[in-house]
């Protein structure tokens, strides 16, 4: 029977995410993760544990199917893959940053500066967008410490608290690209393969929708049932079912992360009491 192979990080950023959201797909690693490679006790799934930098790459080659990377890596890489899914972790920014003193009004103020960064691809690609002529210095790792060292002038590189570049003492001048770990896929897998894919697919959006909703449980006096109804649609419509107390009514429903607190605010106005909200582990729509 196929297997599909996924790429995931080895270690780093992206390792304990990926494990996760595997896991809660109800995909259980047989025997560790410190290996090169491992199988899914029950799922057909086989895990390779790689550099992220060299992900992008297997799975253009079909070594593996799919692969976990962030969209930086996906866009400098620039391999001959495609995004199949935002996972939604990872979360981050590529930046440029320059020293916390220097005048900085506008990107034009990079004009002949030399600029450190190990994603020379995406770097260079927004220069030529906004036609400014910057050398670009392709390091591989700490990038941020180029500017005192004297190595560059400003730096282009992933921040998420900024608390780094603060440390470094640089300020942020420029968000190139907002990044978040991708699924990427090789273009051209097996039917078999497909349909185990669009399996791991359904799954990673279940536990989405889940995440993303809550269930909602409240008592009502009969004769606002109508206006609550109203506020809470439900994935088809709200549950309601009679409570000992006679006139009153209990309304089960699902409702979306987003619109939570103004939903509860509404609710209450509308005569609601003993609001529950609890998880939901799943969701299928
Ligand atoms: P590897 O050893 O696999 O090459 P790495 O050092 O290149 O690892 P990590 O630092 O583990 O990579 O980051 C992996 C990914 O995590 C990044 O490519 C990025 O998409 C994401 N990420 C999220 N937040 C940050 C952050 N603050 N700094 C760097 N990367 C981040
Ligand atoms: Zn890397």
């Amino acid at each position: 029977m196929d297997k599909i192979k996924i790429a995931i990080q080895k270690s780093g950023r992206l390792n304990e995410d990926s494990i996760k959201l595997l896991k809660e797909a109800g995909i259980n690693l047989s025997n560790g993760v410190n290996k090169l490679k491992t199988e899914a006790a029950n799922f057909p799934m086989e895990i390779f544990f790689l550099r992220d930098d060299d992900i992008p790459q297997y799975v253009e080659d079909g070594v593996a199917d799919i692969g976990i990377v962030g969209e930086n890596v996906f866009l400098e890489k620039n391999k001959k893959v495609a995004i199949v899914d935002h996972l939604g972790f990872g979360k981050c920014r590529l930046s440029i940053a320059v020293p916390k003193n220097e005048q900085y009004s506008t990107i034009k103020d990079l004009e002949g500066k030399r600029i450190a960064t190990s994603y020379a691809v995406i770097l260079s690609e927004y220069l030529k967008k906004h036609k400014v002529n910057a050398e670009i210095h392709d390091i591989s790792g700490s990038v941020e410490i180029a500017p005192g060292i004297g190595l560059a002038d400003a730096i282009c590189d992933l921040v998420s608290s900024g608390s780094t570049l603060f440390m470094n003492g640089l300020k942020e001048v420029e968000v190139i690209l907002k990044s978040e770990a991708v699924l990427i896929g090789n273009n051209t897998i097996s039917e078999g393969k497909k349909a185990i894919l669009n399996k791991f697919l359904f799954r990673i959006k279940a536990v989405r929708n889940a995440k993303n909703n809550k269930y909602i449980l409240l008592n009502a006096p009969n004769e606002k049932l109508d206006e609550i109804c109203k506020i809470l649609p439900g994935m088809k419509s709200p549950t309601i079912l009679p409570l000992a107390e006679k006139g009153w009514s209990s309304v089960h429903s699902v409702v979306n992360e987003d619109d939570f607190w103004e939903i509860i605010e509404n609710l209450k106005a509308n005569g609601a009491q003993g609001i529950l909200v609890v998880p939901i582990e799943k969701m299928i729509v």
